[in-house]
């Protein structure tokens, strides 16, 4: 494919999309009904759908009897640990190997131009990237998403909690697992929001944002601490009535769904004309600009607390604006202490 019909490619090899990054219809003014029609698709496909059947063959097939979850013991939540990091390991995996390693498409829609490997940085575990961040992932990352798993289906198992049986409340649990995204999303910008304040921004998020060239492995490197904020929002089943099932999709959305804007490509390529948009974009500006795109962009947070990055070049001049105030501001401060 010529990515270049697509967007353009500056000196430095960095490949931006022709079209601004717009936010997601559903919540965004004026509103307009074509719009959210036309964004549906997007919104299920090829990520939410994907999400839901994984989480379905987690729950129907390798998730233990309610019996064995009744009782916490070291066997069952170690085999639970293996299956999540097994899917991390195979999906992370496969986009690392076919993208960076074997550099499949070259870097034909790639957002960076360099790739990782070629700038080694004393800022990672033995200066390499892929192995800082494969390490924190599957070292604190998968254990405490397990955790959570384990709190939750205990829990479920033992009557604690709002929980429902699957066949009667379809409704309710359709519509409840329809907007868990969205709830995600709204989770993920307040946690997320709140470790860029400077104290915690040194000591928990910098971990994440090391990486400022992203690839798969970035997406669950974290301090530990993040990533127990990260999985919180999975606690929501405690009190809203819900069902296992929707907990591993949630868990899903969260743990794997982290890849999605940590890819560092716009499109995926299959075959000779075919590619999977990635949905990478607005991410993969926050880890370039720092203070752009908090939350993803589904819903358009960013775009209402004026911290909203389409990517354009009229993008920059605003983000660039934004920051000589804030300069102004903090250096007026410092006069008056003064
Ligand atoms: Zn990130
Ligand atoms: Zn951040």
């Amino acid at each position: 494919m010529n990515d270049l019909e697509y967007g353009t490619r500056d000196k430095r090899g960095d490949w931006r999309p022709k079209d601004p990054l717009k936010v997601g219809p559903l919540l965004d003014f004026p509103w307009s009904p074509i719009r959210v029609l036309k964004w549906l698709p997007a919104y299920f496909f090829p990520w939410n759908v994907t999400f839901m059947a994984v989480g379905a063959l987690f729950w129907f097939f390798l998730t233990p009897s309610r019996e064995t979850l009744q009782t916490l013991s070291w066997d069952w939540p170690l085999l639970l640990l293996l299956r999540n990091s097994a899917l991390i390991l195979a999906l992370y995996g496969a986009l690392e190997l076919h993208l960076y390693i074997r550099r499949a498409q070259g870097n034909r829609f790639k957002f960076n131009g360099k790739f990782p490997s070629e700038q080694p940085s004393s800022v990672f575990w033995f200066k390499s990237q892929s192995v800082d961040n494969a390490l924190r992932t599957f070292g604190t990352g998968l254990p405490i998403w397990t955790a959570y798993e384990v709190l939750m289906l205990w829990c479920w198992a033992n009557g604690y909690g709002p929980w429902v049986v699957l066949g009667d409340h379809p409704i309710w649990l359709a519509t409840f697992a329809l907007v868990l995204p969205l709830i995600h999303e709204v989770h993920f910008f307040c946690i997320h929001r709140l470790i860029h304040v400077p104290i915690l921004y040194k000591w928990v998020h910098s971990v994440h944002h090391n990486s400022v060239n992203p690839s798969p492995w970035s997406a669950l490197s974290m301090h530990p601490v993040e990533h127990l904020l990260y999985w919180s929002d999975v606690l929501i089943h405690l009190v809203i009535p819900s069902h296992p099932l929707l907990v591993l999709y949630h868990l899903q959305i969260t743990g794997t769904g982290a890849v999605i804007g940590h890819v560092g490509f716009d499109k995926v390529e299959a075959g000779q004309e075919g590619a999977v948009d990635t949905h990478a974009y607005a991410h993969y500006l926050h880890h370039k600009y720092f203070e752009v795109n908090y939350a993803d962009g589904m819903l358009p947070i960013d775009k209402w607390i004026g911290t909203w990055h389409d990517g354009t070049k009229d993008g920059d001049r605003m983000m660039q604006e934004r920051y000589k105030k804030k300069v102004e501001k903090m250096n007026r401060g410092a006069a008056e202490q003064n």
